[in-house]
Formats: C-alpha cells, structure tokens, sequence
C-alpha cells in the first residue's frame, strides 16, 4: 500500500523528526501554519479518525501521552492546538491518522 506517512516513518521519504517511540513518529509539517507544527502519527496505518476501532485506539492514548513531551522538545510552553482533520469535509489530504500540534503563537480563535 502507498501511504506517504508510512514511507515517512519508514525513512524511505526524508522528514524533520521531532520525537519517535515504539508507537508515535513525530515531525515537522513541511507547510507550517504556525511558528510550531509538527505532526504526531500512530506508526500502525490507520486511515484516519474514522477508522479508529477498539482493536487499534491504544495508538492514540499513546499519541495523547508523547504529546506533552513534544510540546517540551518544540518549546511550546505557553499552549498549543491539536488538530485531526477526518474526511473531505474537514479537508483530509493524507489518510493516515495524524493530529497537528501547532502553536509558538497566539492562535486565532478556532471553531470548537
Ligand atoms: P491534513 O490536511 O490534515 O491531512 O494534513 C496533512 C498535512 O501533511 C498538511 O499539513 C501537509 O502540509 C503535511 N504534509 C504533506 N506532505 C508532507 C511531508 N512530506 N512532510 C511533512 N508534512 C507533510
Ligand atoms: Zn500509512
């Protein structure tokens, strides 16, 4: 299967890591919406939101707990936004799971 992301974590595409672990890559988007932007992704293939079952939803409680130390690494130490966008509605450009961790910034204010 071609999935940009598992060729990123495999190394076989090049990228800006930021944190890695047995379950979580992390890296910097290479169009950065923000003073900080990395990316944290499950390193199984999960298409996105919507395909988060409870065979595979312990990836994202380990996402949820590298988050607190990749806002350390990347120096956000005044809040930070994380962000899953799920389909074409909410603008899904790669299917495989991944939540945006932006700041460095005072961030507009968001929908939710
Ligand atoms: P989304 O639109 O929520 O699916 O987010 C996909 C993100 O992946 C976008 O913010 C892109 O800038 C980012 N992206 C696409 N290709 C790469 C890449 N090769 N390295 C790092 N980030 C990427
Ligand atoms: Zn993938």
């Amino acid at each position: 299967m071609d999935c940009l992301f598992c060729s990123i974590i495999k190394g076989e595409i090049p990228s800006t890591k930021v944190f890695e672990n047995e379950w979580v890559y992390a890296f910097k988007d290479i169009n950065p919406m923000a003073p900080v932007h990395v990316l944290a992704v499950p390193k199984v293939h999960i298409s996105g939101a919507d395909g988060i079952t409870a065979d595979n939803s312990s990836c994202v409680a380990k996402i949820f707990e590298a988050i607190p130390e990749i806002a350390r690494i990347s120096g956000l130490k005044n809040g930070y936004r994380v962000i899953t966008n799920c389909g074409p509605d909410a603008c899904q450009s790669v299917p495989h799971l991944h939540f945006h961790i932006l700041g460095g910034t005072q961030l507009p204010d968001s929908l939710c």
